[in-house]
Formats: C-alpha cells, sequence, structure tokens
C-alpha cells in the first residue's frame, strides 16, 4: 500500500492514478513511490536478517554452554579421579555438569532459542534451513 500524493488516503501499488481523488500521478511521483517502496523492501530485508543473526547468537551462546556444562566439570572429575585414585570426584563433577545442562536448556527455552524468530514456531532440529512452520529462512 502507497499514500496518494494529493489526498493522501492509502491506495494499491499497482495505481498511477488515485482512484479516491482521481489525482493522475506525475513521473516525479512515480519515482518517489518506487523508491520508498524499495526502502520499505530493504528494511524488511534487515530487519529479517537482524532477527537470523540474532538467533545465530543465542544459538552459538546455548551450544557453547552446552559444551562447558557438560564436559569442563566431567573433565576435572576424570583427572582429579585419576589423580587421586578416588571415583567420587569423576561422580560428583559429572552429575554437576549434567545440573548445569539441565539449567543451560531451561534458560534456552525461556529465551527462545528453540523457536523461529519469525512465526515463534518450535524449531528442534530444522536449524540452518528453513522453518517448518512459516517457511523462512532460519
Ligand atoms: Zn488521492
Ligand atoms: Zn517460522
Amino acid at each position: 500500500m502507497i499514500n496518494c500524493p494529493k489526498c493522501n488516503e492509502l491506495i494499491g501499488e499497482e495505481h498511477v492514478m488515485c482512484p479516491i481523488c482521481r489525482y493522475e500521478f506525475s513521473i516525479q511521483d512515480i519515482i518517489n513511490i518506487k523508491k520508498e517502496l524499495s526502502d520499505r523492501e530493504n528494511k524488511r530485508f534487515y530487519y529479517r536478517k537482524e532477527l537470523r543473526e540474532e538467533a545465530a547468537k543465542k544459538r552459538s551462546r546455548y551450544f557453547s554452554a552446552m559444551m562447558l556444562s557438560l564436559f569442563v566439570p566431567a573433565l576435572v572429575g576424570l583427572v582429579l579421579t585419576l589423580l587421586t585414585g578416588s571415583i567420587i570426584f569423576v561422580e560428583i563433577l559429572a552429575s554437576l555438569g549434567l545440573v548445569c545442562e539441565i539449567i543451560n536448556v531451561i534458560v534456552a527455552q525461556i529465551k527462545g532459542v528453540f523457536r523461529c524468530p519469525f512465526c515463534d514456531g518450535t524449531l528442534y532440529r530444522y536449524y540452518g534451513s528453513y522453518c517448518p512452520h512459516c517457511g523462512e529462512k532460519i
């Protein structure tokens, strides 16, 4: 939709003459309308790009936190167990890592890491392709 350059009413983009006030658009009017439409399209494009980048950032933060919470405590536990000969270290630290990962999943769920940034649909394994709900590239 565009605004008529004369009466300012909202009209369809295909018009070269206002169906309401009958004003016939000048060349300059048509140039202005084309520019306005392409600006709008650009803004939409960059907005979608930003949403996509923000979602990718959230996902990578989630995956890093998962690596840290699962592997770092388990590794520290393993080293301590190997050094001391006591299995308790690996048991405690691996459990701690599991608890951290559960918290990580809950936080990711709240922050919408597993949802499409365009339609809010649940994604699960559709990362890096197209949303199965709205068809947007994600
Ligand atoms: Zn008009
Ligand atoms: Zn979607």
